[in-house]
């Protein structure tokens, strides 16, 4: 089992499974909604998380067409985010886990895009675009 929430704790959620592919995506929309160099993502099936709080303020924003990312609307943290041609399958921001997650990252997304001054030190394998699963 893994919880997490978001900044403020309005929102609390957990996954009663373990979590899919772990990456890093680097694109544009990434690097903005995470406020850094790039958002490190892990897939949940949406049937396997749970709100036991509620979900009063998560709000969903369409970053590009079929792209939607859930968000807190009052702390602004990113939650999720999922493509409407695979809406069972969130990828997760495990920046909001509070449960410890061992996982090791297995890809670099959108390197194409990734900003200037971030220079990937690890090795991991990159990719200029989509690998399979979406960030
Ligand atoms: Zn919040
Ligand atoms: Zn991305």
């Amino acid at each position: 089992m893994h919880t997490g929430s978001c900044l403020c704790g309005s929102i609390r959620y957990e996954v009663d499974s373990e979590l899919g592919d772990f990456g890093f995506c680097h694109c544009r929309s990434c690097r903005k909604a995470s406020g850094s160099a790039f958002s490190a993502n892990a897939s949940v099936d949406r049937k396997r998380i749970r709100f036991p709080g509620g979900t009063a303020t998560l709000r969903a924003y369409e970053s590009s067409p079929g792209k939607f990312r859930a968000f807190c609307s009052q702390c602004g943290s990113p939650i999720y985010a999922w493509l409407e041609s695979s809406r069972d399958t969130l990828r997760l921001r495990l920046g909001s886990l509070d449960t410890p997650y061992t996982g090791q990252p297995k890809f670099h997304i959108f390197v194409s895009d990734k900003a200037p001054w971030d220079t990937i030190t690890d090795e991991v394998p990159q990719y200029p675009e989509w690998r399979s699963s979406p960030g």
